[in-house]
This record gives C-alpha cells, sequence and structure tokens, in this order.
C-alpha cells in the first residue's frame, strides 16, 4: 500500500477525533458506517484462518517442519509476553498511579464477568466444529484445524493432494476479498473512532474521563511504548540484524486498525495481508498470525498488570512479593485467555484479581477509560505478532540457507 494509502488512514483516525468530539449527537451515523468496514472484515476471518492454518500446514509438507516452526512460536510468544508483564510490573511499581484515587466507580456484577483457569482449558477443544464457528470460539477453531491438518499429513497419501489446491484457491480468493476490504479502511477507522467518541458524549465528556485516571493511563501508555519501541525492536535486531522501525512502518495498517477496531481477531485479514507483503515468508505468516491473533497478546499482558497493581495500590492493599509472582503468572495466563475481541482482557482480569485478593468490583473504576487503552494494547498484541512471524521467518531463512 501506498504512500497516498497512508495520508489516508492518518487523516481517517484524525477526522474520526474531530467528528466525534465536534458532533455527538451523530453517534449512530458514524457507527454504522464503522460497522459495516467491521461486519466485512469479521465476515472473512474465520475461513481465513481456517484455510490459512490448513494451507500452511499442509505446505509444511512434513510433521518435522510443523514442530520446527511450533516450537520456535511457542518460544517467542512466552518470552516476549513475559517482558511484558514484567515492563508493565516495573512501570506501575514505579510511577504509583494508584495512590491517593478514589474509589468510586461503576458497580460490576462479579457473575457477568465470570472466567476461570478451567474454562480456558477446556475451550480449547470444540465438542461440535460448527457450533465453534458460530460462537466465534476462535481458540477452538485453531485447535481443530491444527489437529485435522496434521492428519491430513500423516496420511500416505498415494496422489498429489487435491485438497491442497482447493485451499491454495479458497485463500487466493479470501485475500482478493481482504484487499477489497481494505481499500475502505480510511473510512471504515474514522467512523469506528468518530463513533466512539460521540457516543461517550463529544469533547466536553472525554477530558475529565481521561483526567481523572490521568496517571493510570499514562503508566500503561509508557509501558506500551517500552515494549513497542525498544523491547520487540531490540529482539527483531537481535534475531534478524534489520531495521526494526522499517518493519514497524511498513505495517502500520495493521497497527493503525487494530487501534480502530480494538480487535486483534478483526484486524487478523489486514494483518496477514501487510506482514506477507512486508517479505514475511507466506508459510509462516500464515500459520503464526492467526495462532498469535488469538493467543500472544502482549499489550493486554502488560496491561492486566498494570491494572492490578494500580487497582491494588487504590484499595491500599500491600503486595507482598509472592503475590507479584502470582500476578505475572496469572496476567500471562489472563492475555492468553483473552479472545482477540474488544474488552475482553478485562474479564480475563478477574482472574488477575482474585488469585489475589484484589476486590473484583474494582474493574468498574477503570471501566471509563478502557475504550481507550484497549485500543492501544490491540495495536501493540498485533505489532507482537507481526514480529514475532518477521523473526520466525528469518531464522528459517537462516537455516535454510
Ligand atoms: N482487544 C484486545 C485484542 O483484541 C484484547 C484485550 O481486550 O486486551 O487484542
Amino acid at each position: 500500500m501506498g504512500r497516498h494509502f497512508l495520508l489516508f488512514m492518518v487523516a481517517g483516525v484524525v477526522l474520526g477525533f474531530v467528528l466525534g468530539a465536534l458532533f455527538p449527537s451523530f453517534s449512530l451515523s458514524f457507527a454504522v458506517v464503522g460497522e459495516f468496514f467491521l461486519k466485512a472484515l469479521k465476515m472473512v476471518v474465520l475461513p481465513l484462518i481456517v484455510v490459512s492454518i490448513a494451507g500452511a500446514i499442509l505446505n509444511m509438507e512434513s510433521i518435522e517442519r510443523f514442530k520446527r516452526i511450533g516450537l520456535r512460536a511457542l518460544l517467542y510468544y512466552t518470552t516476549t509476553t513475559a517482558l511484558a508483564v514484567l515492563t508493565g510490573l516495573l512501570v506501575v511499581v514505579l510511577f504509583k498511579p494508584g495512590i491517593g484515587v478514589s474509589l468510586s466507580g461503576g458497580e460490576v456484577k462479579v457473575k457477568e464477568v465470570a472466567f476461570s483457569f478451567k474454562e480456558l482449558l477446556l475451550s480449547l477443544i470444540p465438542e461440535n466444529f460448527f457450533k465453534a464457528l458460530v460462537n466465534f470460539n476462535v481458540l477452538a477453531v485453531i485447535v481443530a484445524t491444527i489437529l485435522f491438518s496434521l492428519a491430513v499429513l500423516s496420511v500416505e497419501w498415494r496422489r498429489e493432494l487435491l485438497l491442497k489446491q482447493v485451499i491454495a484457491e479458497l485463500d487466493a480468493s479470501l485475500m482478493k476479498l481482504t484487499s477489497w476490504i481494505i481499500k475502505t479502511a480510511p473510512v471504515g477507522v474514522c467512523s469506528l473512532i468518530a463513533g466512539k467518541i460521540a457516543s461517550l458524549g463529544g469533547a466536553s465528556a472525554l477530558k475529565p474521563i481521561l483526567y481523572s485516571l490521568s496517571k493510570y493511563v499514562l503508566t500503561v501508555l509508557t509501558g506500551l511504548s517500552i515494549h513497542a519501541l525498544i523491547t520487540l525492536p531490540l529482539l527483531y535486531l537481535l534475531f534478524t540484524r534489520k531495521n526494526p522501525y522499517s518493519l514497524i512502518a511498513k505495517v502500520r495498517d495493521a497497527l493503525i486498525t487494530a487501534f480502530a477496531t480494538a480487535s486483534s481477531s478483526a484486524t487478523l485479514p489486514i494483518t496477514i495481508t501487510v506482514a506477507t507483503d512486508a517479505g514475511i515468508k507466506r508459510q509462516v505468516a500464515q500459520f503464526t498470525l492467526p495462532l498469535g491473533a488469538t493467543v500472544n497478546m502482549d499489550g493486554t499482558a502488560l496491561y492486566e498488570a498494570v491494572a492490578a497493581v494500580f487497582l491494588a495500590q487504590a484499595y491500599g492493599i500491600e503486595l507482598s512479593l509472592p503475590q507479584y509472582l502470582v500476578i505475572f503468572l496469572t496476567a500471562t495466563l489472563a492475555a492468553i485467555g483473552a479472545a482477540g475481541i474488544p474488552e475482553a482482557g478485562l474479564i480475563t482480569m478477574v482472574l488477575v484479581l482474585e488469585s489475589v485478593g484484589i476486590p473484583v468490583e474494582g474493574i468498574g473504576i477503570i471501566l471509563a477509560v478502557d475504550w481507550f487503552l484497549d485500543r492501544c494494547r490491540t495495536a501493540i498484541n498485533v505489532l507482537g505478532d507481526i514480529i514475532g512471524a518477521a523473526i520466525i521467518s528469518a531464522s528459517l531463512e537462516e537455516e535454510e540457507k
């Protein structure tokens, strides 16, 4: 996508903020246009996940190669998620944003936001593949697709696989459809942002909300910036010896879309497109990006740690070292368990809060600014996925030389 497109995308973001701030009464009209864009993305996302993962695995030709890519992805995801949580803990302990915050948050019904480790584990296996598709249970769809594709790979066929051809054709067509949707992205991004700001009540309503929790917002943003501009680029530089910031510039359309939609899953079609355009091996992109969009969430992990410690500080709860360790572990799990949809991280945070006895009602306090932080952490989630794919792709190229 050319330079003009970037101009349109940035204009879309800016115009979205301005329109939403100036014309709060048009919130519904803004939202309708944005809904079109969002629905179009969601329309392609599940077929794309199935076809891209199946295609990528079938093209691996052997289970050995699947293991190589899979293990690297696993290693990268756990390392970067852990680094993200550590960064979050560091900034929140240094900045202490929760000290002196008044606790007059909205009511949150604990039952509505219930989320447990057992549920997360059980949701991995779909008892009915089609039900998983209908319910948009992405993780279960991914697990079933991986298992089935591995089975296909393991059968000893005596002829060239017809299935491979079919999947390649479906894949090319879905990517074509995606390229059409991308053309409408500037308008879609603009109306999604305008709709959100307008629905909050425009400019006058925005200021007090952001101001009252400004220290908390700043702490999360600082953590996210450190992770996105220092940690991930350093890892990329270390493994590929290439300029990380030029990669970030190349994939900006996915980051802007992630900000506008607040959903890694909805952004996925665009993520795959920009990643392969930026030179990441197709096979790696097609396998790791759908997986990453669902389980690898650096931004969410960082945010969960900051939010939990922030609430502890606000409630005057002194956390001990073992409790920090528990937050570290549960924030990692909560990020893996969060679906790639708006505000999913807020729900899985219950796991973190309950593990160290911070009142779950605290979520009500941070709800007011979550629409904004959700967008920022989603962009970092997507960036983490892309950098991971780039590192794995480079390491395979190295090996094949
Ligand atoms: N909205 C985020 C995403 O889609 C998940 C979260 O709520 O943190 O990546």
